[in-house]
């Protein structure tokens, strides 16, 4: 008799919910992991409300706090119920496209099914968990490649604290690396929900030292001057782009960091970047963007646009629960609420309607 589980599932647009599926089989590179604590990403809601495609009946979710329940025969170096996390991207690091750094963008797995004819390049398709394989919101989850994707959790750090590795954090320190920041640096952060919040505090970390927040949520911009902003703007009560050009003199920010995915925060973060900073984006867009010319300097204007999808991999979670570890920061304020897995459709109601003054739902299974 096949063992079974309890799953968040896709099943149609407006639609996930709990089903039984079976526990699955663990092989040579795998390792099954019992899930302890999850949650719900901002992406997860686009796939709920049909706005990105994933096959009816996946298990959704790529962000895992667990216990590993087996190991597969050709993973060494852990053990059966040891405490880990694994990055929500889960690259199999052989590809070109690892090798050449973009472990990200490997779709390297999908060559065999035909699907990707380009020698592992694949835009997004590091990204596995939710997306093209079983996810997380469910009581186990399979981690592919174990052996490069496997994080042990320290014994002093709670799952809260670190339920924000696998994605939320290592996402919005990519958006700080991204953004060139040297000590000294004046940086916009544009939408503080929990990847720009945690932006804002990479920020800080990579040594800005004035970091300006941005977000129409007060209870939010009142994170952000936790997690290390300076001067916080409601662009509801302000023109944000007159604001920061004051703030800065007419000279304008060294770097933004866009961590919403709309037309009107890509432009705003384009129109306060100085000639030759770095304009660092973070959001999923839905539509076609327009450069504002007159901020794009004709073309002319030494600016740098970077593009990141969250990077995983276990030497990226090791050095983002170092970060947690030594006490430079803690991420566990931004875990505002506790569902059991059985009421997920209701944690999916919350997150997804901002109510509460919800940042994050952790997920658990029992
Ligand atoms: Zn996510």
């Amino acid at each position: 008799m096949t063992a079974m589980m309890k799953a968040a599932v896709f099943v149609a647009p407006g639609r996930i919910e709990i089903a039984d599926k079976p526990i699955p089989g663990v092989g040579p590179n795998d390792a099954l992991v019992r899930i302890t604590t999850t949650t719900i990403c901002g992406t997860d809601i686009h796939i709920l409300k049909g706005e990105y495609p994933v096959a009816p009946g996946l298990t959704v979710g790529h962000e895992p706090v667990g216990v590993i329940e087996k190991l597969g025969s050709a993973v060494t170096g852990y053990r059966e119920g040891q405490r880990v996390i694994a990055g929500a991207i889960c690259p199999n690091f052989n590809s070109y496209a690892a090798q050449d750094g973009v472990p990200s963008q490997d779709g390297s797995y999908l060559v065999p099914q035909g699907l990707c004819g380009c020698h592992g390049y694949k835009a997004t398709a590091g990204w596995r968990f939710g997306n093209l394989i079983d996810g997380t919101q469910a009581e186990y989850v399979l981690v592919p490649d174990a052996q490069a994707n496997l994080a042990p959790i320290p014994d002093g750090l709670t799952d809260e604290q670190v339920l924000m590795c696998p994605d939320i954090m290592s996402t919005g320190f990519k958006g700080a690396e991204n953004a060139n920041i040297r000590i000294g640096d004046v940086v916009a952060v544009f939408a503080q929900g929990p990847i720009g919040l945690c932006a804002t505090a990479g920020a800080r970390l990579s040594g800005a030292t004035t970091i300006i927040a941005i977000d129409g949520n007060p209870h939010r911009l009142d994170i952000a001057r936790k997690l290390g902003a300076d001067v916080t703007l409601n662009f509801r009560e302000c023109d944000v782009v007159d604001e920061i050009m004051k703030l800065t003199g007419g000279r304008g920010v060294d770097a933004s960091i866009e961590a919403l995915g709309t037309q009107s925060t890509f432009a705003s973060a384009l129109r306060v970047l100085k000639p030759g900073g770095t304009l660092s984006s973070l959001g999923v867009y839905s539509e076609d963007l327009t450069l504002p010319l007159s901020a794009f300097a004709a073309g002319l204007g030494d600016h740098k646009i970077n593009t990141a999808l969250c990077p995983g991999g276990k030497e990226r979670m090791r050095r983002l629960i170092n970060v947690l570890e030594s006490g430079r920061l803690d991420l566990g304020l931004l875990v505002t609420h506790e569902f059991k897995l059985d009421d997920i459709v209701a944690a999916y109601e919350l997150f997804a309607n901002q109510r509460d003054n919800v940042l994050k739902v952790a997920v658990k299974p029992h």
